[in-house]
């Protein structure tokens, strides 16, 4: 599925990722670990295409596909998805109205029709309910006023709808308490299937009590500099991120 091989990108002329190799099979769910400023975010916008994060070399590919060749508009109709650190919030525009702008935004760079509003509905109302979110509160303004609980709940949401065939957590945990982890969890854990893969990256191993990665890798020095599995997060919970920030 995901497969990156000697990945080189700079920010402002500072190389971040220096060779770095992943590959994450469909169906599989990988972690990212690492120290703070290792280069962990930067790794997720140079998938998704985000402007200022540049490739100097390497490739990184989707099902075989040249993903750093597409824009970033194009990666998402691939199913690429980035989920939010910090949810934005946009006033005046009804979380449905957004969700349905960008789901009909990734069929038109597929090449397909829009949705009708009708299967929209049915769409969003049996997700809503397998997530347990009033659908009023899909009519209110996107995240304004949200607790950070539903805040949450309305990312897994527009996950759900927009079913991405991979997908990236970027610290979606920081700032979460027990219960709103929680509801990220069962989420992300509904939406494992054999045909999608997620990267998950996070600071802390709490998380992956409740998302079991496949795999867990360490981020350091811009490179993967060790993997291994959920018992790797452990020892990094418990002796830190020090041997491997010296190695690299
Ligand atoms: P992490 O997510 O692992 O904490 P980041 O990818 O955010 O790390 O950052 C990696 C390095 O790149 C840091 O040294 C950070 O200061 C730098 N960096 C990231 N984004 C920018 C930016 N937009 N402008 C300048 N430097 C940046
Ligand atoms: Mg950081
Ligand atoms: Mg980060």
């Amino acid at each position: 599925m995901l497969h990156i091989e000697n990945l080189r990108a700079e920010v402002d002329g500072k190389e971040i990722l220096k060779g770095l190799s992943l590959d994450v099979p469909a169906g599989e769910v990988h972690a990212i670990m690492g120290p703070n400023g290792a280069g962990k975010s930067t790794l997720s916008y140079v998938l998704t295409g985000r402007s200022g994060y540049d490739v100097t070399g390497g490739t990184a590919t989707l099902d075989g596909e040249d993903l750093l060749a597409l824009d970033p508009n194009e990666r998402a109709a691939k199913g690429v998805f980035l989920s939010f650190q910090y949810p934005l919030e946009i006033p005046g525009v009804p979380a449905l109205t957004f969700i349905r702008t960008a789901m009909n935004a990734q069929r038109k760079a597929r090449g397909e029709a829009e949705i009708t509003a009708q299967a929209f509905l049915k769409l969003a109302r049996e997700h809503a309910a397998a997530l347990k979110i009033d659908f009023d509160m899909l009519k209110r303004a996107l995240n304004v006023g949200f607790s950070g609980g539903e805040k949450k709940r309305m990312e897994i949401f527009q996950m759900a709808m927009l079913a991405p065939r991979f997908l990236i957590l970027d610290e979606t945990d920081s700032g979460l308490d027990i219960d709103a982890l929680k509801i990220v969890s069962e989420g992300v854990n509904a939406m494992r299937s054999p045909d999608r893969g997620m990267l998950v990256i996070t600071h802390y191993q709490r998380l992956l009590d409740y998302i079991k990665p496949d795999k867990v890798h360490v981020l350091a020095g811009g490179r993967i500099a060790a993997t291994g599995g959920p018992d790797l997060a452990l020892e990094l919970e418990r002796e830190g991120y020090d041997k491997y920030a010296r190695a690299a």
